[in-house]
């Protein structure tokens, strides 16, 4: 080769050398999870500060010096104090996958370029169909994300239930889904991206629980019928995002039937209760639904991002992007399975399908069993303490691994708890033993945590409160 620089890019041996190195950087990193060498969760800067570093690092920084600054300078999920948002510790065994997916770039979307992960797609997703208990005809794909794969799953429902073929026609007439008020802001985003407008999205108000309110499901399905609106789908949070209350799938389930609506279950968090046989009676219903969306980088110890979405009978999925809805003339049509770009909504994606066979093969399914169950369990036993603090409340029981909690004083006003939450929780990221989130709730303002790392215990939770009580005393 004659230009030498290309000739480094390339070079086997500076990929030895630094992959070496790396791995032991990430070893160490990993070891965190045991509750060694603690450093900060996450060593908080303000954006400028984040941004004149990474410009001067580019000019000026030692190359060799790069990874451990990315390291020491992102947030860690390996750490057990992090308890914040729901992407979870990455599995290392997939930390190897990603490496394989990021050296082949084979980018799935025809089958020439995805020999090997469009098959392992198509065993992952019947897997998890058998789960869903759907029957002969489901089938799924794997896609960049739960935000992607709710925005496709509305495009099928809409190919699927929608008396004009809006994908060649364009819009001829007002379309609605209905979903919960505590839906997850993709729901909204996919409505207002496939142009239903704000009376397109039906927005059912939930109970004192925080769950969709399943018996005003018929009065606004009707109001909304008698605007003119041809309501085509609901969706099921599973749960939803920022209390973990799960909708009643079943009762859902029940009125779509009733009214022929699509019905898609967003379980992009809660899905990998599928697994736990502790846990899975909290997505009953679940089988009634003609779509779901699975997050493998939530609840299953992957990396980000891969979503799993699966549909009860797989023609739905074949003509969600083609023009013609063949399948209503045809009992059966050869899907070219192995060509997954057909149905996904991105053209090249990474090799994803990777990162659940290597765990399904490696450790079994029943990983996915102990990881939900232990962190679920965690949420719950989280849920007792709170109870048991008198200067603390609870949104609502936790019945997964997401609790909000506040701290309270009956002699101040609401305003003023509310900002002494939202302090407790600025000194915590500022401080940075702790990463937690937050969220208002019917204007209340909670600490959120989720539960995410299987190696945090009671221990750090109970650590957690203890510094939230010092911290209060300090502001
Ligand atoms: C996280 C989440 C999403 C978004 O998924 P991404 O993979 O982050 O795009 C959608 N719905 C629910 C219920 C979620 O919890």
């Amino acid at each position: 080769m004659q230009n030498k620089l290309l000739e480094k890019v390339y070079s086997p041996e500076d990929f030895k050398k630094n992959g070496h190195e790396l791995i032991d950087l990430l070893s160490n990193h990993i070891n965190q999870v045991f509750d060694k060498n603690l450093g900060k969760v996450i060593d908080w800067k303000e954006p400028d500060e984040s941004l004149s570093y990474w410009k001067d690092f580019l000019e000026n920084g030692k190359s060799e010096t790069l990874f451990e600054e990315v390291l020491k300078r992102s947030t860690h999920l390996h750490h057990p104090k992090y308890i914040a948002h729901q992407v979870g510790p990455a599995a290392p065994i997939t930390v190897l996958t990603s490496m394989i997916s990021a050296i082949l770039n084979n980018g799935t979307a025809v089958y020439e370029m995805g020999m090997v992960t469009n098959p392992m797609e198509r065993i992952i997703t019947e897997l998890l169909c058998e789960k869903i208990g759907y029957g002969s005809k489901s089938s799924g794909f794997l896609t960049s994300g739960g935000t992607l794969a709710n925005l496709t799953a509305m495009l099928s429902a809409r190919k699927a239930k929608v008396s004009k073929d809006v994908w060649k026609d364009g819009h001829t007439k007002p379309l609605g889904i209905m979903v919960s008020e505590e839906a997850h802001y993709c729901i909204e985003r996919a409505a207002k991206i496939m142009g239903l407008g704000e009376q397109g999205l039906i927005k059912i108000p939930v109970k004192s629980n925080f769950s969709m309110d399943v018996s005003l499901l018929e009065s606004y399905y009707q109001e909304a019928t008698q605007n003119g609106i041809e309501v085509f789908a609901i969706v099921g949070s599973a749960p939803s995002t920022a209390t973990g209350v799960l909708d009643d799938l079943d009762t859902i389930g029940t009125f779509a039937q009733k009214h022929k609506l699509w019905y898609h279950v967003d379980a992009a968090h809660g899905g990998a209760a599928l697994f736990s046989t502790k846990y899975k009676g909290t997505l009953k219903g679940i089988a009634k639904s003609d779509s779901v969306v699975i997050d493998g980088h939530k609840m299953m110890m992957m990396p980000g991002i891969t979503t799993a979405l699966v549909y009860s009978d797989s023609r739905t999925s074949d003509v969600t992007f083609s023009q013609k809805a063949d399948y209503l003339l045809e009992d059966s049509i050869d899907s070219d399975w192995y060509n997954s770009g057909k149905r996904t909504f991105e053209c090249t994606k990474n090799m994803m399908a990777l990162h659940w066979f290597v765990l399904l093969k490696t450790y079994g399914e029943s990983i996915f069993d102990e990881y939900v169950t232990q962190l679920y369990d965690l949420g719950n036993q989280f849920g007792k303490m709170i109870n048991d603090e008198p200067n603390f409340e609870l949104a609502v029981s936790p019945v997964t691994n997401i609790v909000c909690f506040r701290y309270i004083d009956d002699n101040l006003e609401l305003a003023q708890l509310n900002k002494i939450n939202a302090d407790i929780r600025q000194e915590l990221l500022e401080d940075g033993e702790f990463y937690i989130v937050q969220t208002k709730l019917r204007g209340k303002h909670y600490m959120r945590v989720t539960i995410m790392n299987p190696f945090t215990s009671e221990k750090h939770l109970v650590q957690l409160l203890d510094k939230i009580k010092i911290v209060i005393k300090t502001i």
